[in-house]
């Protein structure tokens, strides 16, 4: 292949115990999927279906196994927010799944953040026009190493938290979700089919917050690798 401009390489994730990367299509984030956090957003907690959003592949920050991330604070924003998510790492093609058979199509697991310039989401959102410069921007996506199915199975429940300078700020349980990773799926082939290097970023409990550079970000999912996560200053070029 001959390219007219310098080509760049695939985003990826590295998978837990192993030299191996998961390459990364697209990044799909279900909204509101925690009761708790919905309200805080001023919803409510019908359970009505899901609603998603998209980041761009290379938004995707991967950090390595032992290693803490760096973020760089981005533009345009004075209300950069913090979501603890687990993320479902898609491994094959589906269409129209059901909650049933659904799973079939996930990979693997990780811990990751649907960082997110709240701000502009929600001057976007008073507007009615969409949210993208609130939630797809560079590094808007950081995420741990993934963890195939095959060790760690589908998790459905167990602690997702998150602490800021050491203080909590974020904690619930997965079984909170409103629509579980299997139903988040099912419905999410109902308007596209999900390819693999596709991730799925699942929602995020109450507590979400903003950050400044120099934040220390420590989020934590039971049973994956945590996501360590620094807020360094903007650095334009
Ligand atoms: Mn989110």
């Amino acid at each position: 292949m001959s390219y007219v401009i310098t080509s760049w390489e695939l985003p990826s994730v590295p998978v837990a115990g192993t030299t191996h990367r998961f390459p990364v299509r697209h990044i799909y984030c279900v909204g509101r999927n925690y009761a708790d956090h919905a309200k805080e957003m001023g919803g409510d907690a019908s359970k009505e279906p899901p609603f998603f959003f998209c980041k761009p592949g290379d938004a995707v920050l991967p950090v390595e196994a032992g290693q803490r991330g760096r973020m760089h604070y981005p533009l345009a924003t004075a209300d950069l927010q913090h979501e603890i998510e687990l993320v479902a790492a898609i491994g094959r093609a589906g269409a129209k799944r059901t909650a049933d058979n659904a799973l079939e199509l996930v990979w693997g697991y990780a811990t990751g953040l649907d960082m997110t310039r709240r701000d502009l989401q929600i001057e976007m959102r008073e507007r009615k026009r969409p949210w993208d410069i609130g939630k797809a921007f560079a590094e808007a996506a950081p995420i741990a190493t993934i963890h195939p199915v095959s060790e760690v199975g589908h998790p459905g429940t167990g602690v997702i938290e998150l602490d800021v300078n050491g203080a909590r700020r974020q904690h619930g349980d997965l079984g909170q979700m409103i629509w579980d990773v299997a139903h988040t799926i099912a419905f999410l082939t109902t308007m596209y089919e999900l390819l693999p290097g596709d991730l799925v970023f699942t929602g995020t409990p109450a507590g979400v917050g903003p950050v400044v550079a120099g934040d220390r970000l420590d989020g934590r999912i039971a049973g994956l690798t945590p996501l360590g996560v620094d807020i360094v200053a903007h650095t334009a070029s």
